[in-house]
């Protein structure tokens, strides 16, 4: 018998076909006008992106690390200031705290939702203070597309005069007590790499805010910190715009991720039907609505279910591998007293499965059986 041919752990040309020449007749039109660089579609995506997250402003920009960055910029976060991160989550999450000169302190994530402990968050000020460190912000993550315990972050934040920085790559799309990610934090960073929830082709991103100042920051740190002309540089800033015609993708793109959104949610309930009786499945949070840019289950014998789902064509990935607080270049940061052991065995057990809104329900029930099968 031969191999069974694999499934597409995402497929972006499903959804390419289901949007039917839009994207390449949006492409067309700016090779037309020929602005490729903050041409209207720019400005276009901007006002539709806010309005979708219920946020005043949104900033384009070229990926999700420089809007992470952008942000701690504008708020003169830099040598001597501590930044609060989770240890699970993407680098960039702790490297945009690194790339301004500040000191990333770790902290811990919950065990069943996996975003940053809330109760660790006095810890990690204390230890920063104790170590002659400011601490300033902390960057909640809306990790596999759960909003993050955005309540406990914003109290314990409060106590502290931290600044919140929700890092919104993966959950942008999702909503908590009916309030969309985006709006959450003083400001929000997402990102749109192709395999986001809401992707381009290529790098974007963009940072969210209900603040008319720090988005006129922002909007001058992207191009070199202008100033009222371009020729006129009030601050150090970055050459960090958005793509013209990744903005008229993007366009064609939010026109259907509501509906994406409701398809991946329809994938994430059926997996977790068939698969809680033998896997730990995502947990949810009270009044939370995921944007599932991941499907992420807890299993012990990780390698056995995933030569086994290899075996059966069903692709899986492992998010992540190795916490940040031990990654080679950061375990000399700090991290918040305790350590970080739920990250260490998550690290271990967690194990994603092919989600994306056109996996049709065959190939649903190819994952399903290949999982089962191997537990
Ligand atoms: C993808 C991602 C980023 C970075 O976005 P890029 O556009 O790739 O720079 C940051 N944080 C998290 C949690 C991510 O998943």
């Amino acid at each position: 018998m031969s191999e069974p041919s694999s499934i597409p752990f995402i497929d972006l040309q499903a959804q390419r076909a289901h949007l039917g020449g839009r994207v390449e007749a949006a492409i067309a039109r700016v090779l037309d006008h020929g602005q490729f660089i903050m041409g209207p579609e720019v400005a276009a995506f901007e006002k539709e992106l806010a309005a979708f997250a219920g946020a005043r402003h949104a900033v384009s920009c070229a990926n999700g690390t420089e809007a992470l960055v952008m942000a701690l910029m504008a708020w003169g976060i830099g040598p001597g200031d501590a930044v609060l991160v989770p240890s699970f989550s993407f680098i960039a999450t702790a490297e945009c705290a690194v790339l301004v000169g500040a000191t990333p302190v770790f902290v811990d994530v919950l065990p069943d939702t996996f975003d940053i402990d809330a109760a660790g968050l006095d810890g990690a000020v204390a230890a920063a203070q104790e170590m002659g460190l400011h601490p300033r912000a902390v960057i909640p993550v809306d990790l596999f597309g759960l909003p993050a315990d955005h309540a406990a972050v914003a109290a314990a934040a409060a106590r502290h005069g931290l600044l919140v920085l929700d890092d919104a790559a993966q959950g942008f799309g999702g909503s908590l007590n009916n309030r969309r990610v985006g709006a959450f934090g003083h400001a929000a960073a997402t990102s749109f790499f192709p395999a986001k929830p809401l992707g381009c082709y290529g790098d974007g991103g963009a940072v969210l805010t209900d603040d008319d100042d720090l988005a006129e920051l922002l909007k001058s740190i992207r191009v070199h910190g202008k100033g009222a002309d371009k020729y006129d540089n009030v601050r150090p800033g970055l050459n960090a715009r958005l793509d013209t015609l990744q903005a008229a993708v993007l366009l064609e793109k939010l026109a259907v991720f509501p509906e994406e959104l409701e398809a991946r949610q329809r994938v994430a309930e059926r997996y977790t039907a068939a698969l809680a009786d033998c896997a730990e499945t995502p947990a949810g949070r009270a009044g939370a609505r995921s944007a599932w840019a991941q499907y992420t289950i807890l299993v012990d014998d990780r390698e056995k279910v995933m030569a086994a789902c290899k075996a059966a064509g069903v692709p899986t990935q492992v998010y992540y591998p190795i916490p940040m607080h031990a990654q080679t270049g950061y375990a000399r940061y700090p991290q918040a007293p305790g350590g970080c052991p739920v990250s260490e065995s998550l690290a271990r057990r967690v194990l994603s499965l092919p989600m994306h809104p056109y996996l049709a329900a065959d190939d649903q029930d190819r994952v399903i059986a290949a999982v089962r099968g191997a537990l």
